[in-house]
């Protein structure tokens, strides 16, 4: 989130109502049409950056009452291993954990919040499906690690390949009223955030032949709403805390699953990937895994 780096490409989205119907720029696109507006406003300025990429999914995890997913496109993504566009260290997948906005209102320090989402980290990293992929941590250098945030004027624009996966941290609840709509900043604990590249054309690229697109990074942002002063006080953010706090590691592994490939399925069955926060879960489930094995089962390639 840092504000560091100036920002020539924050653009003001607040208050901007588009209704879009499902065909969004030519292409199926799904989910809540304002959220998709936002999506595709986004990606017009990032079409004017040298990036060569776009916003391509957002998945909320709430509190509540579930919220649907966010795509552009209806054909699905990877990552490409020893991706040159990315940085990719090889075939190894990297994460960061933005330490600057560590930690919470409800009294976490950074320490137990980067603990917490290593753990998470770990937790895939042990699961049969990902026993294929290195998952490699990279440190907090002090520089602004994403960018997602920088459109909504909550941090600059930052360097997005300092790692595939970033945990961006705890915003403030106008954050996700402002990306989620009207609700949104009570009622999303946490979202991911996936683009991918797209050519000069703005075209979306496969470049390893998989027929999946290529993801290029992730982002995931906690609402600091919970627990703070006054606001969501019943549910603070919490370590190993039973509902109704809410468990840091147990929303860390729902959404790093995202950043890892895997959307949101279920009730039923019970799972880490469904789309409803529903208490302590530190222990991916048979379909989460049967989930990550169809993602992770042609790796490398
Ligand atoms: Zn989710």
């Amino acid at each position: 989130m840092r504000q560091a780096r100036a920002v020539s490409l924050t653009i003001v989205l607040a208050g901007v109502v588009l209704l879009l119907g499902a065909r969004v720029g030519g292409q199926t696109a799904t989910g809540d049409p304002a959220v998709l507006a936002l999506m595709q406003q986004i990606n017009q300025v990032l079409a004017t950056s040298s990036l060569n990429v776009a916003v391509e999914q957002i998945e909320f995890f709430t509190i509540g009452q579930g919220r649907p997913s966010n795509r552009i496109l209806a054909q699905e993504f990877r990552w490409v291993a020893n991706d040159p566009r990315r940085l990719a260290d090889g075939e190894n997948i990297t994460y960061l954990v933005d330490k600057s906005d560590g930690t919470t209102l409800s009294g976490l320090t950074n320490a137990q919040t980067e603990a917490a989402i290593d753990r998470a980290m770990n937790t895939w990293q042990a699961a049969n499906p990902l026993k294929k992929v290195t998952l490699v941590k990279r440190a907090d250098s002090g520089a602004d690690p994403d960018i997602f945030d920088s459109f909504f004027g909550f941090g600059g624009f930052g360097n997005p390949f300092l790692a595939d996966i970033v945990n961006a941290g705890w915003l403030p609840r106008a954050f996700f009223e402002a990306v989620g709509g009207p609700g949104g900043g009570r009622g999303i604990l946490a979202f991911s955030v996936t683009f991918i590249f797209v050519d000069g054309n703005g075209n979306p690229t496969d470049i390893n032949g998989d027929n999946r697109l290529d993801s290029a990074l992730n982002e995931v942002y906690y609402n600091d709403t919970f627990g703070a002063p006054g606001d969501r006080v019943n549910n603070p953010w919490g370590i190993n805390v039973a509902l109704p706090g809410i468990d840091v590691e147990t929303v860390a592994l729902h959404e790093n699953g995202h950043s890892l490939g895997i959307g949101h399925f279920g009730p039923p069955p019970a799972a880490v990937m469904n789309p409803v926060y529903a208490g302590i879960r530190h222990e991916p489930l048979a379909i989460d895994n049967a989930g990550m094995s169809t993602v992770w089962a042609s790796w490398p390639k």
